[in-house]
This record gives C-alpha cells, sequence and structure tokens, in this order.
C-alpha cells in the first residue's frame, strides 16, 4: 500500500524524535534537537518551542533560526501575540501571512520579521497547555493540515519528554524543575481542618502508556480493532444486566455511551493519529488530552457532559489496550502524599498508606462527603471545591493544604513554604499542650462539667479513645463501615463491626446511629432514586421505614452486639414524631423477637434522634415525651433552616451558623429539652470549633459530640471559659437584625480571654 507523503515524514520524525529521546542529555539539548529536526523535516527555516513558566508567562526555551540572543529571553504572556493564543486557546493556528493577523506582537530581539509564515499547536499534557511549538517561514507558506498534524503529534510527545522524569534521565531533574510551571494559590472549601505540606499525588484514572511510537502502524491498527471490540463487548455486556435490560433512565443513558463509542470523528482521529506513527495508545491519549483542552472552556453542561463520555470511553479503550488499571503502588509513592482528586469513594482513599497520606485536595465534595469525613477521622487536612486541581498539579509537586483556610498552594514559592513549615511548627507545640489537658476535666472556670464526646465511624476512630479524654461517642456513623465494603453486610457481619466498637470504647458510651445513606452518602451497591434535591430526598430514616428489613436486621446486629451492655440508638433525619415513633416500633419488633430467642438484652436502652430537620422542632413537646435524647444534627439542620446547599460554594459564606436566627433556633431547643428534663447535645461539625463551641455551651448545651482532633481545643476554650458571664452576654445580644453575631462573640472571647 501507498503511504502518503506526510505519513512517512511524521514517521520519519517520530523516528528521530526517538532516537533523541534514548539519547540522553539535559532537557535542553534534546529540545534543540528536536526544534532542528522538525525544522529540517519539515522545511521551516524557524522552529521554536515555548514553555510555559512561572506567572503564566511563555518563554522561548528551544529554537532555531530566530536570533541567538532570543533564546530563553522572548517572553509573551497567555493570550499575548499568536503563541499566547495558541496557548490560551489550546488550538493550533496555521497563517501563510501571520505578521498582518492583528494579534501577532513584534519582538525585535527575535529577527522575525523576515518569515511571514507560522504555524504552531499548543504542547499538551494531561488536558493542560504547557508551551508551544511554531515553525516559520520566510514565503507565504500554506501549511496543510497534515502539516499540524504531524506538530501536533510531535508535541504530544515533547509533553512527555518535558514532564515525565521517565524520559528525562535523572541529570535532568534539577533542569525540570527550573522549567518548573508557576506557583498557584486556589481556594476551595474547607472539609477538613489542619495543615499538611506534603508531594502531589494525582488520584486518577490514568493509564500508564509506555510506548509512545510505534514500530508498525498496521499492527497498532489491528490493536486498536481488538480493543474496540473488547470494549463494544464489555458496553454491550452492561445493558444486557437484567437490572439494565429491563430499561429506564439508566439504560439510556448507557445507550447514549455506546452510540458514542462508535462515533465516527472520534474513531477516525484515533485512526489518524496512529497514522502519524503513534502507538495505539498514545493516539487514544493523544486524541483524548486534545479534547479536554477544547472542552475545558465549554460551558454547555451537555457538551461538558458528552466530554466526559469521551474521556471515560478513552479510560476504558485504554484499559483494553494496556490491560489493566494502575492501582496506588504505595511503596513507590512519596513518605508525605498530598493526594489530589476529582472525587474519591472513601474505600479508595483507604488504599493508600494512612502513614503518608498528609492530606487531600479534591476539585468536587462536601462537608459531609464520605471521604472528606474518613479524612478527617484521620485527623488529614482536606480542602474541595478546588477548581482544576488536577490539572494544576503533576505528580511530586510540591503543595501546601491550608485547610483551616481553604486554601491549596500548588508549587508554593520558598517564602511561602517557610511560612507555613513555622506555622507546622507552631502548630506542634500546640497539639503537646492540647495533650496535657487530656486528663483534666472539661470545666468551665465557673465550674460548669461539659461532655465531651467524638464522631467516629471507622474502628480506627476508637482504637485511641480511653487515652483521648472523651466521654463517649456522641456519634457512631454506621453508615462509614457499609460504605467502605462491595456489599450489604449481613446481620452477622454487623454484628462483628457493632461488638467491635463496643470492646473498642469499653466502659464509655456509644450512640449508634442508625444507616444514615441517600443524600450525599451513597453507598457502591446500592442504587438509591435520588430525584433532583437529593438532601430533601429519600434518605437516612425514610428508606429505613421503606424498606424495614434493613433497619431490623441493623437493630437485631445491634442488640446482639450488645450482648447484655447498656445500648443507646438514634435515628438520622427523623422529620416528625410519627417516623420516630415507626422506628422505634421496628425496634420494640426486634427486642421481642431477641427475647423469644433467649439472647441477652440491653441492659439499658436509650432511644433518641437526631434533630435535623427544622419541622420536628416544632414538635418537640410529644417528641420529647417518646425520645430519651436528641442530638442536633447541625450540618443537616443549617442547610435547611437557611435553605442553603451547604455544598454549594457560593452559598458557602452566604449564611452564619453564629446568625440571630440560627442562635435562637438553637437557644428554644435547649430550653424545651431543659424543661422536660431530655439531654440534649450538637454532633454536627460546629461542635469542634472552638468559637462556636463556646457559643453552643453560652446557650445550654452540655454535651458535645465533634471530630475527635477538635477535643484538645475545645478543651482548652471550655476550661477558660466563664458560662454565666456569656450566657448573659448572649441574652443581651438578643435576636437583633445582625447578618451575624460572629464578630461579638469573638470579641467576648478575645476581652474575656477565652480561648479560642
Ligand atoms: C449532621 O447532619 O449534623 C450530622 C451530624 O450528621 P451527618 O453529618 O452524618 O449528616
Ligand atoms: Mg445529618
Amino acid at each position: 500500500m501507498a503511504r502518503s507523503p506526510r505519513m512517512s515524514s511524521s514517521r520519519r520524525l517520530l523516528a528521530r524524535l526517538r532516537d533523541i529521546m534514548a539519547g540522553g542529555g539535559r532537557v535542553q539539548e534534546r529540545l534543540d534537537n528536536i526544534v532542528r529536526a522538525i525544522a529540517n523535516d519539515l522545511v521551516a527555516e524557524v522552529c521554536s518551542v515555548y514553555i510555559l513558566r512561572t506567572g503564566d508567562v511563555l518563554e522561548l526555551f528551544a529554537n532555531v533560526g530566530l536570533l541567538p540572543e532570543a533564546l530563553h529571553h522572548t517572553r509573551l504572556n497567555m493570550g499575548e501575540g499568536l503563541i499566547g493564543i495558541i496557548a490560551a486557546r489550546a488550538r493550533s493556528v496555521a497563517l501563510s501571512d501571520a505578521q498582518s493577523h492583528p494579534a501577532f506582537a513584534y519582538r525585535p530581539e527575535t529577527g522575525e520579521e523576515i518569515y511571514h509564515s507560522l504555524a504552531g499547536v499548543p504542547i499538551i499534557r494531561t488536558g493542560r497547555v504547557i508551551g508551544v511549538l511554531a515553525v516559520q517561514n520566510r514565503t507565504r507558506r500554506q501549511y496543510t493540515g497534515e502539516e499540524i498534524e504531524t506538530l501536533e503529534t510531535i508535541a504530544m510527545v515533547t509533553a512527555e519528554m518535558i514532564a515525565t522524569s521517565e524520559v528525562a534521565g535523572d541529570d535532568d531533574r534539577a533542569a525540570l524543575e527550573s522549567v518548573a510551571l508557576l506557583p498557584v494559590t486556589i481556594d476551595g472549601v474547607r472539609l477538613s481542618g489542619g495543615l499538611a505540606m506534603g508531594r502531589a499525588v494525582r488520584h486518577e484514572r490514568r493509564l500508564r502508556i509506555e510506548k509512545l511510537v510505534a514500530e508498525n502502524p498496521d499492527a497498532e491498527k489491528r490493536r486498536l480493532e481488538k480493543a474496540l471490540a473488547e470494549m463494544y463487548g464489555a458496553i454491550d455486556q452492561m445493558l444486557e444486566a437484567d437490572d439494565v435490560a429491563q430499561g429506564g433512565e439508566h439504560r439510556d443513558i448507557l445507550e447514549a455511551y455506546r452510540m458514542f463509542a462508535e462515533d465516527a470523528g472520534w474513531l477516525s482521529r484515533i485512526d489518524e493519529a496512529i497514522g502519524s506513527g503513534l502507538t495505539a495508545e498514545a493516539a487514544v491519549e493523544k486524541v483524548r488530552n486534545d479534547t479536554r483542552a477544547r472542552f475545558r472552556s465549554q460551558t454547555d453542561p451537555y457538551l461538558r457532559e458528552r466530554l466526559h463520555d469521551f474521556d471515560d470511553l478513552a479510560h476504558r479503550l485504554l484499559q483494553h489496550l494496556v490491560g489493566h488499571d494502575v492501582k496506588p503502588n504505595t511503596e513507590s509513592l512519596p513518605d508525605d502524599i498530598i493526594l489530589i482528586a476529582r472525587n474519591m469513594g472513601p474505600a479508595e482513599l483507604l488504599d493508600y498508606d494512612r502513614t503518608k497520606l498528609k492530606g487531600l485536595v479534591l476539585e468536587e465534595g462536601s462537608a459531609t462527603t464520605h471521604v472528606a469525613i474518613v479524612a478527617k477521622a484521620f485527623d488529614i487536612p482536606v480542602v474541595g471545591r478546588v477548581a482544576d486541581a488536577l490539572d494544576a498539579t503533576e505528580n511530586l509537586d510540591r503543595i501546601v493544604v491550608d485547610g483551616d483556610n481553604a486554601q491549596v498552594h500548588i508549587r508554593p514559592t520558598e517564602e511561602v513554604l517557610q511560612v507555613y513549615a513555622a506555622a507546622l511548627s507552631a502548630r506542634a507545640v500546640k497539639i503537646a499542650a492540647y495533650a496535657s489537658l487530656r486528663n483534666e476535666p472539661a470545666l468551665s472556670l465557673d465550674g460548669i462539667r461539659i461532655s465531651l464526646n467524638i464522631n467516629a465511624g471507622l474502628l480506627a476512630d476508637l482504637q485511641d479513645i480511653g487515652d483521648s479524654g472523651a466521654d463517649g461517642v456522641g456519634l457512631y456513623r454506621t453508615e462509614i463501615p457499609f460504605m467502605a465494603r462491595s456489599d450489604f453486610p449481613d446481620v452477622d457481619q454487623q454484628a462483628d463491626i457493632y461488638g467491635r466498637v463496643f470492646d473498642l470504647a469499653g466502659d464509655l458510651p456509644v450512640v449508634f446511629r442508625t444507616l444514615d445513606v441517600g443524600g450525599d452518602k451513597s453507598l457502591p451497591y446500592w442504587r438509591s432514586d435520588e430525584g433532583e434535591n437529593p438532601a430533601l430526598g429519600w434518605r437516612a430514616v425514610r428508606v429505613a421505614l421503606d424498606r424495614p428489613s434493613l433497619m431490623r436486621h441493623q437493630m437485631r446486629a445491634l442488640i446482639r452486639a450488645a450482648a447484655g451492655r447498656p445500648l443507646t440508638i438514634m435515628f438520622p433525619m427523623i422529620t416528625e414524631v410519627a417516623e420516630f415513633e415507626a422506628a422505634r416500633a421496628l425496634l420494640d419488633l426486634e427486642l421481642e423477637l431477641a427475647k423469644t430467642r433467649n439472647r441477652k438484652l440491653p441492659e439499658v436502652l436509650r432511644v433518641g434522634t437526631m434533630l435535623e430537620v427544622p419541622a420536628l422542632a416544632f414538635q418537640l413537646k410529644s417528641l420529647l415525651a417518646r425520645a430519651d435524647f436528641i442530638s442536633v444534627g447541625s450540618n443537616d439542620l443549617f442547610q435547611f433552616l437557611f435553605a442553603s446547599d451547604r455544598g454549594s460554594p457560593r452559598l458557602a459564606d452566604r449564611y452564619d451558623t453564629l446568625a440571630p436566627s440560627a442562635l435562637s433556633f438553637l437557644g428554644s431547643l435547649v430550653e424545651q429539652c431543659d424543661a422536660a428534663g431530655k439531654p440534649i447535645s450538637l454532633c454536627g461539625e460546629i461542635a469542634g470549633r472552638p468559637l462556636e463551641a463556646m457559643v453552643l455551651v453560652g446557650l445550654g448545651f452540655r454535651s458535645l459530640s465533634m471530630t475527635p482532633s477538635s477535643l484538645g481545643p475545645v478543651k482548652a476554650m471550655i476550661r477558660s471559659l466563664a458560662v454565666g458571664e456569656l450566657a448573659s452576654y448572649i441574652k443581651a445580644l438578643g435576636t437583633g437584625p445582625e447578618h451575624s453575631l460572629r464578630e461579638n462573640l469573638r470579641a467576648f472571647a478575645l476581652d474575656h480571654g477565652v480561648a479560642v
């Protein structure tokens, strides 16, 4: 079969490139050789590589044809000149008369006034532009589409060389660092406080492509066909599965997905990339990178969804081509991992070595995303909603995760690193001071004892409870062990988990909350019908009441695990007293059953409810006549009280938890519980923040439950507080028109020496 000249040119160039890379040497030398080879092959008088440097500046990094003094001196901002436009838009450009283009930016040091035509392509890696490759000619040359394709292919291989240390030898590490990208600080939302410094590890479904340049394109096409056939087969199987075959939205989605897998445009782009000399996997990756970069500016949600489909398909196809998925290989990872992910399940987090994991950065996520909760249990700072975090980082980039201020610093400058290093050591001193309070009571200056408990979900949370100084487990989230599994645990398995919780807690009381799934808490094996508003949807006790066997199995397991020990149960998301009664009735059935089976019944049984739906507060009197205690779930309560999705970054700071309305609501709950003689506690995130915890105590809460790492700071706060004075102050503040009382309350703390 006759080959087109483009094919042989591209392939010849790629073969030359392979030799250049195999030849070793420094990055600079190799880039010099590359631009020379391209200029030769494409008969261009100029060939340049610009690399994106600190400050979003494109620096002329390698060149033939321009004046030598331009090298490393010519710099263009993103969007400036034709090179800047190619980078900013992530699009190739070919112009026969570049100088007459309105964006042309003349740089006298280059001597480029004699070159009329220009063709440039972005150098893209993992969907992000890291430079530009361009050729220029004196004549008004019309560059062909094939030549542009060739340049794009070379750019992809060059990108790998620039960015991967595998291609560059050890000697090149220093050079690569000097090609370092700019420092970036991105704001997100605080999902777990704390501070960590370390090296980036991108958690992404990225497959390692070992071989980029193909020896035999026909063989690569056959590999592609085989992989495609396998992939179609696998998707067809998905469609034939019982729960899909019967139809429904999910089947429609899968069918559309299957259709995209045969998209002629997508397939021909892959085919062309193979034709230009890449291996099948490199071709798929190239097309994937192109699509990602071009869709980046896409705001249409439908098209973004399609991008995601193609991205996912490319990943699947790569799996079939490369043959395996890359699981985190802990040994090869740095000792101070800062994990960067779009989002992840809690079990995926657990794949990483806990001792190495220092911080987590998510592009998505909300405060109650379970991976964030798990990370919090490990005392790992987490910042969520960090836009484009994956695109902004390379593996092993230095990262600072400032969970307290919801900021992520990527490749920070030496000065910034020093500031944070100092903050970290100051923090260590504080932690040591909190540790010395461990055996001291949480007693206020005016002698009021506050019960401080921990929120737990993993057995790991309970490992050190005896030494933590906690009074008990105020919230044991039973869904967390469910989430880390691949299927529903049966009664025996659940009883085993709960039994271990009892054993670890020893004499300390544990409040077991029944399953709270749905909404943002999904189980990998549980398909809940979430609707448009999952937080307001079929979740928690609503699911349990509609699927009573689920709830009964859990209660059976709890009774069995208690084995005669005192048992405390609470229900999530109770909205009305009737629901509490219905849930309680299921428990009574299980107690009856246990009795008939001669099982040991709990020596003491306490049954309470979370108060996280405002409606329940208006039935408090009848609720308190039936429930043994209530625990305020402020995470959910506030989002319902303010009608404000707390996962939404736009609303994150809109309403304050220390707003007069919130304080008045909480205060009224305490008053009613006190009047009824029923204990009330609070187990939302605010219980673990010293200023908020101070206010809760001032409002009359005598029991709080929080993430274990908050115990020290909250205890220190209580031991420096005169509760009576604060209570009067809060009363005097009243419920005025203010947006928030935070500043007044902070001023109180400062004036009275309260450690917040
Ligand atoms: C809450 O809503 O405040 C709470 C403690 O429960 P969760 O965070 O598990 O929803
Ligand atoms: Mg809740």
